[in-house]
Parts: structure tokens; sequence; C-alpha cells
């Protein structure tokens, strides 16, 4: 429940601001004649941050739209991992891997999923990652090293990688919340 049905924004993450700054979105907008009935159905209410609900607002392709294929990627019906990729350079979405091309780029930009506040989230959590990677290939070097300590180069390069080890660890401490969000 904690996330954003539409970016993926945990509301404990940095900028996410706990769940006050979250919202219900109605999926099928109740500001829209024919969706009115859905206006209370649980089915049709999707908790979201508010740079998606706000972004998306009353929006809903018009039928036109929809019979060219533009239309809400609906994260219930589908998964967004088999539409969008996030590019490991730009952090953009990247939906060249749907199979629903005109769906995907019709979401991304309604939704302002290539935002920048989206893209700067994405690329945090990536640093998150590489940061705790490093730590792991550090912590196992060392580990390796350690198991042959009595020869004196191999305890010199302890010795180099020991200052390398603390560094790491505290910029994985700082970006912890990016793995492990909390609740606010
Ligand atoms: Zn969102």
């Amino acid at each position: 429940m904690h996330r954003c049905a539409y970016c993926g924004h945990h509301e404990g993450e940095p900028y996410a601001g706990g769940h006050k700054k979250y919202d219900i979105d109605h999926f099928r907008p109740k500001s829209d004649p024919k969706f009115q009935h859905l206006k209370n159905t649980y089915s049709n209410l999707y908790y979201c941050c508010k740079h998606c609900n706000i972004s998306k607002s009353d929006e809903w392709p018009s039928p036109e739209e929809e019979a060219q294929g533009y239309q809400f990627l609906d994260p219930c019906m589908v998964d967004f991992e088999d539409h969008f990729r996030v590019d490991q350079v730009s952090f953009m979405l990247d939906i060249s891997i749907s199979s629903l091309q005109n769906a995907a780029a019709y979401t991304v930009e309604v939704v302002g999923l290539n935002d920048e506040c989206c893209i700067k989230i994405r690329e945090k959590r990536a640093e998150a990652i590489s940061a705790s990677e490093d730590m792991e290939r550090i912590l196992d070097r060392l580990n390796r090293l350690a198991n042959s300590v009595d020869d004196p180069e191999i305890a010199m390069q302890l010795y180099e990688l020991l200052p390398q080890v603390r560094e790491a660890n505290a910029r994985k401490d700082e970006l912890q919340v990016w793995l492990n969000p909390q609740p606010s």
C-alpha cells in the first residue's frame, strides 16, 4: 500500500513527504459522467503520490484516441515492468520493450513519469544499489585476503583496503533509506 501505483515512489523515501502527500486516484475519473458509478468502487481507487494524481487529474483518452490504442496502462491489470525499462544513463523510462506502445507513451506523458522528480528518484535508487554493491565487493575481497594474511604483501593490501571500506560503508549508510524506505 505504501507505493504510488504509477511511479512506484514509496511514501517513506526522500522527497515523498509521507502518507499526507499521497492521495487516492480514481483510475477512471469521477468527473466523467460515464464513470460516475465507479466513484466509490474500491477497484477503481488507486493509492498514488500527489505528483501522479495531479498530473493524471481528470484525463481520459477520447474514443478516437482509445481506438488508436492510446490509454492508461492499468497498474492493477498489467505489470509495469513489462512495459517500462529504466534507462541506466538518463534514468528515463524507456517504452521500447512495451507491446502496447501507444498506451505506454500515453501513460508516461499524461502521468508525467519522465518528469524531473521521477528521474531523480530513479537515479538515487540506482546510486543506492551501486553503493551497496561496492560494499559487498570490497568486503568479499577483504575476506579472501584475510584468509591468507600470513603473506606480507597481502597484509599490505588489506591495510590499503580498510579506509576504502570505511568510506564505502559511510556512503551506503547515507543512502540506505533508498533501499529500505520506512513509512513515516
Ligand atoms: Zn507517483
